[in-house]
């Protein structure tokens, strides 16, 4: 059996996630005769006869994962489906489907979403980019805003889907995804899993229709790779295919195999990061002007059991507030020397950066001083770095414009 017209090799039944983190889409190896997958780079594919061509075209571009014939890369990619395959089984999903990045995976799903309903009902705060996606109805479709308590007195028949993200960017509040879920009733949810990876939470186990990744982030988690992915049930990916063979926003096969790679050290990199994460949450409010301080639990005793619930740990992502507001943040993110002061978020090394600056810059300004996005908010990102060095860095930063702004 040719390469591109291989079955299934995603579902590892019965297995340990770090096992199947390790296996997925690749159990065929020995069978295929490799050890490493291949990386497919073609752009097209010699056909068979016509009629045959044809006929995977019209399955292709109808939405079905694979055909006997790949015939255009915008079609099918065998990388692209080995990566795919194997995030489905991480998120215990029937299929995936990739993206050139999270947003493009975002602009599919509104798109594909038409077909089920007229408007979207969103919860906030969302990655400023979704955030402004929605709320500038660029794609043509309404959007209702609710507080996760108010979902269900929003939502009606002919809402198409309600999206949430849980920890939310930038602030880590955590919504309940199963009380979510019954309040949405039939309408379909979508969970936005960026910050958790399936490492620590699977939101379709809790009743999530599907779910959501910036690939960019953990999932990819050198800083290398920018992608999207959805996982979902077949009807859905389907839908999904659709609109990415119609719009074109395809995944690149080596994107695809990146991933794929990172895919059997995802959760040592994930628990290690958030065991750091966690060391340095406990000790951040001993420094000076450190207002608050966001992490999955932190909020109150609710937040707790919710995550206690649905997570397996609050993950490797913090932001802090500091009193002296702006001023301090962006004095911060220029004396920092070991973290990084960038955008996004998962990689090995740690990232600091101005949410109201800038990923959520786009984002309504009353819209952040409702979600407590303020000046003095910084979002912190923690990688592989010894704790004790990450921790000299940050508390060298804060405590240097803490006597600063005091004298
Ligand atoms: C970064 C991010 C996105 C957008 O992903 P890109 O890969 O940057 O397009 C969507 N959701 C969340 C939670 C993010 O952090």
């Amino acid at each position: 059996m040719s390469e591109r017209s291989s079955q299934s090799v995603g579902a590892v039944h019965g297995l340990h996630a770090d096992t199947v983190a390790v296996h997925a889409g690749r159990q065929d190896a020995r069978t295929a005769g490799w050890h490493a997958p291949p990386i497919d780079l073609s752009s097209t594919y010699p056909l068979g006869d016509l009629t045959g061509a044809g006929a995977s075209l019209d399955a292709l571009a109808h939405g079905a994962a694979r055909a006997p014939e790949a015939v255009y890369a915008r079609l099918f990619n065998p990388t692209v489906d080995r990566f795919e395959q194997a995030l489905a089984a991480m998120e215990g999903a029937e299929e995936a489907v990739a993206f050139a990045s999270g947003m493009a995976a975002v602009t599919a799903t509104l798109l594909a979403a038409r077909q089920w309903g007229d408007h979207v009902v969103a919860v906030r705060p969302l990655y400023g980019g979704t955030d402004h996606l929605l709320a500038s109805q660029m794609l043509g479709l309404p959007v209702r805003w609710a507080d996760p308590e108010a979902v269900a007195d929003v939502v009606t028949k002919t809402t198409a889907l309600v999206m949430v993200e849980t920890p939310a960017n930038p602030t880590l509040r955590v919504v309940d995804i199963a009380a979510l879920v019954q309040a949405a009733g039939s309408v379909p949810v979508l969970v936005d899993n960026t910050f958790a990876t399936p490492v620590l939470q699977r939101p379709l186990a809790h009743g999530a229709a599907m779910v959501l990744h910036s690939a960019t982030k953990f999932l990819g988690g050198h800083g290398d790779v920018v992608g999207g992915v959805v996982a979902c049930d077949a009807a859905r990916a389907a839908a999904l295919r659709q609109v990415r063979v119609a719009t074109g926003a395809l995944m690149h096969p080596l994107a695809a195999w990146l991933l794929h790679r990172g895919m059997p050290t995802l959760g040592l990199r994930v628990r290690a990061q958030q065991a750091t994460a966690r060391a340095l949450v406990e000790r951040l409010p001993t420094l000076p002007g450190v207002d608050a301080v966001y992490y999955p639990g932190l909020a109150d005793r609710a937040s707790a059991a919710v995550v206690a619930r649905q997570m397996d740990g609050p993950g490797a992502v913090f932001a802090f507030a500091l009193s002296g507001g702006f001023e301090a943040a962006r004095a911060v993110t220029e004396r920092v020397r070991l973290l990084t002061p960038a955008v996004s978020l998962g990689s090995v090394d740690s990232l600091i950066q101005h949410p109201a600056s800038l990923t959520h810059r786009v984002v309504d300004p009353e819209v952040r001083a409702a979600h407590a996005i303020s000046g003095g908010l910084l979002r912190v990102s923690v990688g592989l770095e010894h704790v004790d060095d990450l921790w000299r860095d940050l508390a060298q930063a804060i405590e240097a414009t803490a006597s600063k702004a005091r004298a």
